[in-house]
């Protein structure tokens, strides 16, 4: 097992820890098990926490931390429940692991979600981006996120890309971007 080159959440947890000073408000984008979300609750004044499965949510309420706010609905629709400048926006993509694999996250609404998120993050704020493109519903956000990110004015966002050089193309990607 490697300690750094392996799980790309661990990594995207690291970079949030490490590199984010104002840590006020959070949003997870993908709540499905919720480990995102606990890492968010311990570290962030607020969360909001974003599943389209009802039973996801259900589970995790129920062992939920008082400053984590679960919305059962899609995350393109961020903005009619967040309206304040956020810190840090994370996307865990693709389907819950151990669950249906039908119920994924599609290209249309991950993208709409993360322009929405880019204009709620404050100055200094993060979004991690964890891309699974071992499935069909993946290599199309790939096909789409990829491209609308390369474009990212460079005066406000850095935009990094993390992809493991010696396993399979189709290994999973990390995406940071950091508002100037
Ligand atoms: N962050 C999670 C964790 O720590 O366990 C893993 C997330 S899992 C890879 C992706 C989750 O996104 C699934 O539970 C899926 O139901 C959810 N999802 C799919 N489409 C969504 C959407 N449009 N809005 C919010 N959640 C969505």
């Amino acid at each position: 097992m490697f300690k750094y080159v392996g799980d790309i959440s661990k990594i995207s947890h690291y970079i949030i820890d490490k590199f984010l000073e104002n840590k006020n408000i959070a949003i997870d984008a993908t709540l499905g098990n919720g480990y995102d979300t606990d890492f968010l609750s311990k570290k962030f004044t607020k969360v909001y926490s974003f599943e389209i499965q009802e039973e996801a949510c259900k589970n995790y309420s129920e062992r939920k931390a008082d400053n984590v706010e679960v919305i059962n609905d899609s995350h393109h629709l961020l903005k009619k429940y967040v309206n304040e400048p956020v810190a840090c926006i994370m996307y865990n993509l693709g389907f819950l692991p151990g669950g249906n694999k039908e119920i994924t996250t599609m290209s249309e609404t991950s993208l709409n979600s993360i322009i929405e998120g880019l204009e709620l993050l404050n100055h200094g704020g993060l979004m991690t981006i964890c891309l699974y493109r071992g499935h069909v519903q993946g290599k199309e956000e790939e096909s789409v996120i990829i491209p609308y990110l390369k474009e990212l004015p460079k005066s406000k966002f850095g935009v990094m890309y993390h992809e493991f050089l010696n396993r399979s193309k189709e290994a999973p990607i990390l995406i940071v971007i950091e508002r100037k």
